[in-house]
């Protein structure tokens, strides 16, 4: 059996797997990344791809007055702020509209919203106000007469698996060894019961051993599971509570301005959000057992289509073009029957008495602060410091993070000049930029002008970029381009399998096998 031999295993390559594993290999770990898919093919590419404080846990930690819900809203909105920095090609800020039926609600709203925007600090990104019912019909033209007003605010909405995706690409460029389709199967303790090693198997069946000083398990819905690897009597302590998606043709937010539903008849809220050129509305909150996760039921998927109908009168056949699930890994209460929607989206980080480390819980826009306790965690079992963070910027965004934005807008030109004229052309540019950043133009300098072409025109994928996903992006299947190194299949199912046969044909010429698009892969 093949044996590799690291400091760090972290299994798992979603958001908080990808980004402990590249903060890690900044502080000079040797580090190895495993997942049993794809990068981010768990739930961190299925999310609402909000980057939010949580305006509902915000109500709840007045209502309740719980100071831990304070606390991760005040978290979240400062992570709001770092990513919206770091990453502007692929992160932007939003305005969303909280409608209300009366004066007083407005009010009640306009309060809670200036709290959020002081939680926010320096990192604020801009200053919730009062809508008429007019301003709001201005932005969203379809919504039901029956609102009264409405107070707008900001968030921000980002390309969650593009992110996940760079994440971990910079944690390969910092050192870090990266394998997707390594399930680890089994756990290996030394004489004194300690951790010291996992098995891995591949697709093929073969089975590798990582020798290594410790392990975090960044596995998402699936912790438990790990969890029992290292001592099967151990309690679980993950919720799993599915969340659907659909995306709707009709473009119910023209402005670019998102909606926020306050009140469903469960007592949650639902985004109703522009989406390349669609609608994006979700998402439920169902517990459900893991193997359902990625699975969105019809029933949950009328669920959605209702609110839309009321709030949309207009719209009594909406057309959806894709729909998705993912599970969120929600951290038990204890010994308590909350409502997995009130479980506090709080990570915490558990060291076994045998050392394996589990990260659980938390939400995207806080995975930094989920690194950040891992490390914490890694160096209590190394029992030793990690030394500073060498300067590694996230790839795609310039050295020096405040002139990204700037020499985005630079590059625009060279861009123009190398891409067919056609009339997606502008679109093409933005397309190219925000999913590789300052990247875009070498990811076309090798190619001919044919493999520029755009292959669609709701997301404008050409054939430069499908190779460059298979020879430095890791993906192995069609659904890994379709739906997360591009979006278009999360976007319009119908669509990517128009252009499935191209995607398959340069699997084919790179003598990878061929497969077909599953969005619950
Ligand atoms: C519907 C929904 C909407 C959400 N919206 C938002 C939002 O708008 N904003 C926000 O901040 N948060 C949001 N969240 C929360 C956020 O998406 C999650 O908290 C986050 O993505 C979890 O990331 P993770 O890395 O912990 O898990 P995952 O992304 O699930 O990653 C776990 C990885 O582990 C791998 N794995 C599992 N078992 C093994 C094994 N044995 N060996 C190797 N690899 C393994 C899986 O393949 C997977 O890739 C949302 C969640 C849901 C469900």
């Amino acid at each position: 059996m093949h044996n590799h031999c690291v400091d760090l295993l972290v299994i798992g390559a979603g958001a908080s797997g990808s980004c402990i594993a590249y903060e890690a290999a900044k502080r000079g770990l040797k580090v190895a990344l495993l997942d049993a898919g794809d990068i981010g093919c768990g739930t961190s590419c299925r999310s609402t791809k909000l980057l939010h404080g949580g305006v509902r846990y915000l109500e709840l930690a007045f209502k309740t007055l719980d100071l831990a819900q304070l606390r991760l809203v005040r978290e979240a909105l400062y992570e709001r702020g770092h990513w919206l920095e770091e990453v502007p090609f692929l992160a932007h800020p939003m305005e969303l509209i909280l409608p209300s039926k009366n004066c007083i609600s407005q009010y009640y709203y306009r309060l809670g919203l200036g709290m959020y925007d002081t939680l926010a600090g320096q990192k604020n990104i801009g200053h919730s106000r009062i809508l008429s019912r007019q301003q709001i019909k201005q932005n969203l033209p379809l919504l039901s007469d029956e609102i009264a007003n409405g107070v707008a605010y900001s968030d921000g909405q980002f390309d969650d698996s593009r992110l996940n995706l760079l994440l971990a690409l910079s944690a390969e460029k910092s050192g870090a060894e990266l394998y997707t389709r390594y399930r680890v199967v089994g756990l290996e303790k030394n004489r004194n019961g300690e951790i010291c090693g996992a098995i891995s198997q591949n697709e093929a069946g073969e089975q590798e051993r990582w020798t290594t000083k410790v392990i975090v398990n960044a596995t998402g819905i699936h912790v438990d599971t790990i969890r029992r690897l290292a001592d099967e009597n151990i309690d679980s302590r993950i919720l799993v509570s599915r969340g659907v998606h659909i995306v709707l043709e009709e473009v119910l937010c023209p402005k670019g301005v998102g909606l926020l539903l306050p009140a469903t008849d469960d007592g949650r809220v639902l985004f109703l959000l522009p989406f390349f050129g669609r609608t994006q509305v979700g998402t439920t909150d169902s517990p459900c057992e893991i193997n359902d996760a990625n699975t969105p039921s019809s029933k949950e998927e009328e669920y959605l289509i209702d609110y839309v109908k009321r709030w949309f009168p207009s719209l009594q056949k909406p057309n959806i073009k894709s729909s998705w699930a993912g599970g969120r890994p929600l951290l038990k209460p204890s010994g308590s029957s909350r409502h997995t929607s009130q479980v506090v989206r709080e990570h915490e980080i558990e060291t076994l008495p045998c050392g394996l480390i589990s990260a659980m819980g938390g939400k995207w826009t806080t995975c930094r602060q989920i690194a950040f306790d891992a490390l914490k965690a890694i160096e209590k079992v190394l029992d030793k410091h990690l030394p500073e963070p060498r300067y590694a910027p996230i790839i795609g965004s310039h050295k020096d993070k405040s002139k990204t934005s700037e020499s985005l807008s630079n590059q625009r030109k060279i861009l123009t000049s190398s891409l067919p004229a056609s009339t997606l052309q502008n679109n093409q540019i933005l397309h190219l930029q925000s999913n590789y950043g300052l990247q875009a133009p070498s990811i076309i300098a090798k190619s001919s002008q044919k493999q520029r072409e755009p292959l669609s025109d709701v997301i404008p994928i050409c054939e430069a970029e499908i190779e460059h996903a298979i020879k430095n992006e890791h993906a192995k299947t069609s659904t890994d381009i379709l739906a997360r190194r591009c979006r278009l299949a999360m976007v319009d199912l119908s669509e990517a399998q128009r252009i499935l046969p191209i995607v398959q044909k340069h699997f084919h010429d790179f003598g990878l096998d061929i497969s077909d698009l599953d969005l619950q892969q």
